[in-house]
């Protein structure tokens, strides 16, 4: 087995995220020795990335960039879970605790969108983990990010649920001026129990829609994505007009909203957790998640009261071309929801 240098030695070979997965398959997590454990108890692996740009098919957009795998906001519904075992790790505690670093992310990027071929296509930033989860303010990548798009004037849209990204409104400014970006703040609800149990190293709904604000006195097109709304968590009447309210008393630009979907690794994780935490919750869960989305019906539902809180509280629904789906919506069609 090669030996890997010490994190922050910059002159050294840092591991491929592929060379990362081999270690596990082979000895765990327990296997990168060089991970740096920090005081929030979660290891961060630093990597370098062949590419910056990730093709994508199906989606409203062609182009994704994640420089950080993994999230230590570890949301409950989290659709990113699944895919850290692309890394041979689980989608429950190893997906918010084992943070992957791509080290030389910015750096790529810039070369990708300095080629001749590349032809400003609008890009997704933040699909499959939270671009200003804590450990962006270490390492700032997600800022350089922002900075080397407004150099390649390209369009952005970023999906954050971390007020950091307010620190960076003077980059999201120049990338506005030159090519446009928009921020979609995700906050699914305001109700404090649900935060509390289903998003649990996140900051206070109330702190991102602070965010929010802002972000729009700044100039930004930035709004909110209720995504996702949890049946028999966030799903109420009450709960969706509350939310909706203190969106729009927060000068969002704009609010969607999806309903939970649950496949493969998440829907494994969220099972789990009702089933141990809310066991009375469980059959209900496995009733409404037959498959990966509860029923239309449901969904139709949800949407519906939606749309009349929207017109009743004044926000725009999210609309135009640069929709970015976060790792807890995904690109499928927009639903919402109440009671259960
Ligand atoms: S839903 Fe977003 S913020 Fe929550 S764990 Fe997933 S990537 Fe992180």
């Amino acid at each position: 087995m090669p030996s890997f240098p010490l994190l922050f030695d910059l002159g050294a070979r840092k591991p491929t995220t592929r060379e990362i997965a081999d270690r596990v398959k082979s000895g765990g997590t327990a296997a990168l020795t060089d991970a740096d454990r920090r005081a929030d108890e979660a290891r961060y692996q630093e990597v370098v990335c062949r590419s910056a740009l990730n093709p994508v098919k199906g989606m409203p957009f062609n182009w994704t960039l994640n420089p950080y795998r993994g999230c230590t906001h570890g949301c409950q519904y989290c659709f990113a879970r699944r895919y850290h075992v692309q890394f041979e790790m689980d989608s429950d505690d190893e997906f918010a605790s084992v943070i992957l670093v791509k080290r030389n992310f910015v750096e790529v990027l810039a070369r990708e969108l300095d080629k001749p071929s590349w032809t400003r296509e609008h890009v997704a930033f933040g699909t499959a983990t939270d671009p200003y989860q804590p450990i962006e303010g270490h390492y700032k990548l997600s800022r350089r990010t922002i900075e080397a798009l407004a150099r390649g004037r390209t369009p952005a849209g970023i999906v954050t649920k971390g007020p950091m990204v307010v620190r960076d409104r003077d980059v999201l400014a120049d990338l506005t001026r030159v090519a446009g970006v928009t921020v979609y703040m995700s906050v699914p609800t305001v109700d404090e129990d649900a935060w509390r149990i289903l998003e649990p190293g996140t900051a206070h709904p109330l702190q991102r829609l602070r965010a929010v604000r802002e972000l729009v006195d700044a100039g930004i097109n930035a709004g909110v994505l209720m995504a996702p709304i949890v049946p028999g968590f966030s799903s109420s009447r009450g709960k969706l007009e509350r939310t909706i309210k203190a969106i729009a008393d927060h000068g969002a630009r704009f609010v969607g909203c999806n309903v939970m979907y649950l496949q493969d690794g998440t829907r494994t994780h969220f099972m789990k957790f009702i089933a141990r935490e809310f066991p009375a919750m469980a059959p209900r869960f496995e009733r409404l998640y037959v498959k990966k989305y509860p029923p239309d019906w449901y969904r139709k539902e949800i949407q519906g009261m939606v749309r009349v809180l929207q017109d009743r509280y004044g926000v725009s629904p999210r609309g135009g071309a640069q929709q970015t789906p976060e790792p807890d919506t995904a690109a499928e069609p927009e639903q919402v929801g109440f009671g259960w």
